[in-house]
């Protein structure tokens, strides 16, 4: 961390919202007007909406992440943890990878946290449950599915080998339905090579509280999307939710109960804890309350955006309804990063603020190689596609939207390359433990029993 006499711009968090803040303010700063500090725990942004693509191999994991400093060579990127933040000094404590936690004073402040899994107290779920919110979690998963699939075809006992083929997904929005889809999808791929499972020894089921799946596509693709999994054999049930899952034995609501070592949770994210030690006002779900410029409520210099911001939706049905905020999503966070980075120079320079509105879109959602939905709004109009050509759409839009033109080469690439050869199917769960197996041959040999030792030197 350097001392700095200009003002500091602080900036928590170097996802979404932090990395396009970040250039934003650095492609708008007059020189040296500023330093620009991004804090985050990871190195990298994470580019949530490939994690299903990167869980069925079809993408790289190093090209679902984007190198902090790489993109930022002009800001000063630390590695750690904000813990608290002390308003009336105006210093941040930073809790780095390693070593002591320091104090970080700043004249500006971007709160762009992000969210996490929402959970519930569900037993069994901490556990047993296997999140999707980093990379870390959808390449676990890709090698815990492949690793069920080495388990089946080495076991006798029909018991061990039922429980290893049945998958459960919790959960039935964008995250839940694309993963499901994608997991899907490659592990029956995958079952071609091995040769006493089939890929209707498979059991995929998917949960959700809600009567539909998909909400963010509207009813009619929500419905396509349902039916098109369920062809699949994916079991779906709706209205329903996860009572328990001790040692992966899973019970629902509607009475179903299944065995499964594969218990995927993606029922919905809520704002980061961590904001609770900021001294910012929230709202009655835990989010930074914002105005429709993104300044925090009673601030003049903190501004937020994202996942973890409730900010006042403008446009559309919701024009007018004080309590309607945007939804949670990359839509959203991309632009509202731009105008957040735009109102950060204004205020350093005692202009005035710009209004965040943004009209939906609309959605895409990849299920599986060459299967999607897709609901693009144009005006009033809205287009509604399915099969392979809202695949082609999911694949097109967010191909454009990955940040930065080496990772959307990148991206390409691993899509030209599954185009000519065939899925990876190899799983690599030991590179969770990498040092396991050198631990087992550098440790002492246990020491041989004193009286086999006599004998051995007495022959
Ligand atoms: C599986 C999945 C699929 C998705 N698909 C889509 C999609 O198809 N379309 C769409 O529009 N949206 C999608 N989303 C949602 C989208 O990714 C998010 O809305 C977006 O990432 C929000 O950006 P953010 O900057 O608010 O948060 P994030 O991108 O999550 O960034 C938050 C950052 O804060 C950091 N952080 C956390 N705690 C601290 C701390 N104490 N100090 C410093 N830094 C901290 C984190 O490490 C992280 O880097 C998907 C999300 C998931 C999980």
């Amino acid at each position: 961390m350097s001392t700095t006499e200009r003002p500091r711009i602080l900036v928590v968090g170097g996802g979404y919202v932090g990395l396009y803040a970040a250039r934003r303010i650095l492609k708008k700063m007059r020189y040296a007007e500023a330093t620009v500090t991004v804090v985050d725990p990871r190195s990298y942004m994470t580019y949530q909406p490939f994690l299903p693509e990167a869980a069925a191999g079809s993408i790289s994991p190093r090209h679902v992440v984007v190198p902090l400093r790489r993109v930022l060579p002009k800001a000063e990127v630390l590695t750690g943890r904000v813990t608290t933040i002390d308003h009336d000094r105006k210093v941040a404590t930073v809790a780095p990878l390693v070593g002591e936690a320091y104090e970080l004073p700043f004249d500006y402040l971007v709160i762009a946290l992000g969210a996490v899994s929402r959970t519930f107290p569900i037993p069994g779920l901490a556990e047993n449950g296997i999140g999707m919110k980093g990379i870390e979690e959808a390449i676990g998963l890709r090698n815990h599915v492949l690793e069920q699939l080495d388990k089946a075809d080495s076991t006798t006992d029909e018991e061990i080998r039922r429980k290893a083929l049945t998958f459960v997904f919790i959960g039935g929005g964008f995250a839940g339905a694309e993963t499901i889809g994608e997991v899907e999808d490659m592990a029956r791929d995958a079952a071609k090579y091995y040769p006493t499972v089939k890929r209707e020894d498979m059991r995929f089921v998917l949960v959700d509280a809600a009567d539909k799946i998909l909400p963010e596509v509207g009813p009619k693709l929500g419905e396509y999307g349902k039916k098109h999994l369920a062809s699949r054999g994916i079991e779906i049930h709706l209205s329903t939710s996860m009572d328990s899952c001790i040692d992966g034995h899973v019970v629902l609501k509607n009475g179903l109960e299944v065995d499964s070592n594969t218990i995927v949770w993606t029922a919905g994210v809520k704002p980061n804890p961590a904001l609770a030690r900021f001294g910012l006002p929230l709202g009655p779900r835990g989010h930074v309350d914002t105005s429709e410029t993104l300044q925090v409520q009673g601030t003049d210099y903190v501004w937020a955006a994202g996942d973890n911001a409730q900010v006042p939706d403008m446009v559309g049905r919701n024009a007018g309804n004080p309590n309607a905020w945007c939804p949670p999503n990359a839509q959203h966070a991309l632009r509202q990063a731009k105008v957040l980075g735009d109102n950060v120079i204004s205020g350093m320079r005692g202009f005035p603020q710009k209004t965040y509105s943004h009209a939906n879109k609309g959605a895409v959602a990849g299920l599986g190689l060459h299967k999607g939905v897709a609901m693009i709004v144009m005006g009033k109009m809205k287009i509604k596609l399915k099969g392979r050509l809202a695949w082609y759409m999911h694949r097109g839009y967010h191909g454009m939207a990955m940040p930065t033109f080496n990772r959307k080469i990148r991206v390409l690439a691993d899509w030209t390359l599954g185009m000519f050869l065939k899925r990876e199917v190899v799983s690599l769960g030991a590179m969770e433990n990498p040092r396991e197996e050198f631990y087992e041959a550098a440790k002492p040999a246990p020491q041989a029993k004193k009286a086999d030792a006599e004998k051995a030197k007495a022959s």
